[in-house]
């Protein structure tokens, strides 16, 4: 959806947007169960099976695939929309998508690089949420330096045969499709000869091993490929195309994937002060000076936040690249909210049996979010790798010898 300019640039009138939004608003504040929201007493886990439901009910809304032609399940709108609706989203406490792997990586890199049979059989099963994707980029030595990686694709003839190992691919478990970066010729070769494929999971040859998470969850996992031999048509791009393509992919991640994040982060931060105010003794800690101004300098941050968002959209919508900035983004939010959900969490620390019950549901969300947060500064690139790229990229600093 983020992929392509020329994707965003069918913006409706002022009029039209602002009433797009409110249908947002109306539609998610009336449809999201109570039990999807983490700041409800009522919440629980929602099951796969319910955020597919849920997901593809806001697409059936208009609320995913905003960006996306008609012709491939999307609405045909603009990047203005798409912000409009992550915002709203970012407004309520609800799961992350299930399927942004799908939605936010695959799919504009199918439309990016992909055959036009390609296109129409992957990108309305990813918005429909028939068919979730993973991303098999990093491998045991190859994590901040993918040129590194091994994974081999051998072409027979009309087919091709892969070998190797992938590390850290989230979703792989419940996945149909593996968007695989794998090389085709040697690892000398570097970021020339790396190729990219969308494999079904379920192709003779791929084993999938979960590894938990220190929030205990199976969110990720070792995929292995053992001679698993696809046609040709499993094939993302040319042959040399991987490395561009990969590189759109990292774009995406750092710079526009989740554009709901600042919102979110206000949301939670909201969150927070509302348990701390819903219980007498709590509610001292939000008398405490100090704590007053860590509170103001993250509203400080997030406002920040949403501005490197809304300059990346502004970017796109007038035809640039965000390129390196990409990596400030990135950088900026999972500092940001790795040391806020730090603070969170020992503001919640107090909470027991005796407190309120809203207090106690926060104390459950922030423990979830300071454990996840650990890893917000190593996917899609860790703070070390982006600091090197905005030296290189932005500052145009020498390389280190
Ligand atoms: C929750 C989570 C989900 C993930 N999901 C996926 C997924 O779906 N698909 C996928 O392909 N990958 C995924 N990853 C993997 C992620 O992209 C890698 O962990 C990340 O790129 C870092 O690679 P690495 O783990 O190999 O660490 P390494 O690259 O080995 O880095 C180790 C340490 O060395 C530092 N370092 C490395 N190079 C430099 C340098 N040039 N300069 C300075 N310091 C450096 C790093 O900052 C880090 O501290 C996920 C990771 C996490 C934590």
């Amino acid at each position: 959806m983020l992929h392509d300019p020329d994707l965003a640039s069918t913006p409706l009138s002022a009029d039209a947007a602002a009433r797009y939004r409110r249908h947002a608003r109306d539609w998610l504040a009336s449809h999201l169960p109570t039990h999807m929201r983490a700041d409800s007493l009522d919440y629980r886990s929602p099951t796969l099976e319910e955020s597919r439901e849920w997901e593809a009910a806001m697409h059936q809304a208009g609320l995913a695939g905003m960006t996306w032609p008609t012709v491939y399940g999307g609405h045909g709108l603009g990047l203005r929309e798409h912000l409009a609706v992550n915002q709203e989203v970012g407004a309520l406490l609800m799961p992350d998508s299930v399927s942004s792997i799908g939605k936010e990586l695959a799919g504009p890199i199918i439309m990016g690089v992909g055959t036009e049979a390609q296109k129409q059989s992957f990108l309305p099963n990813i918005l429909a949420m028939r068919e979730f994707w993973c991303q098999g980029f990093s491998e045991p030595d190859a994590g901040s330096d993918l040129a590194r990686l091994r994974t081999k694709a051998v072409r027979e003839g009309e087919q091709w045969r892969i070998n190797g190992q992938k590390i850290w691919t989230s979703g792989a478990a419940k996945a149909h499709y593996c968007l695989l970066l794998a090389r085709t010729g040697t690892v000398a070769d570097r970021h020339r000869g790396l190729l990219m494929f969308a494999v079904p999971m379920d192709t003779p040859g791929i084993r999938v091993v979960p590894i938990k998470s220190i929030d205990n969850k199976d969110s990720f996992a070792e995929v292995f490929f053992d001679d698993v031999v696809v046609p040709d048509s499993a094939r993302l791009g040319a042959p040399d195309e991987g490395w561009a393509a990969a590189l759109k992919v990292l774009t995406i991640e750092r710079a526009t994937n989740r554009m709901y994040r600042p919102w979110r982060f206000e949301s939670e931060m909201g969150f927070l002060v509302r348990a701390l105010r819903s219980d007498p003794l709590l509610s001292r800690q939000l008398e405490d000076a100090g704590v007053q101004r860590q509170l103001g300098d993250v509203l400080g941050e997030i406002d920040a936040h949403k501005g490197l968002v809304h300059r990346s959209v502004d970017q796109i919508m007038a035809g640039e690249s965000v390129g390196a900035r990409g990596s400030l983004t990135k950088l900026f939010w999972s500092e940001c909210h790795q040391a806020f959900a730090g603070f969170a969490l020992s503001q919640v620390s107090q909470i027991g049996p005796q407190s309120s019950p809203l207090a106690q549901r926060a104390r459950k969300f922030f423990t979830q979010a300071y454990l996840f947060s650990r890893a917000e500064t190593i996917y899609a690139g860790t703070s070390e790798v982006q600091l090197d790229l905005i030296a290189q990229r932005i500052l145009q600093l020498p390389r280190e010898h």
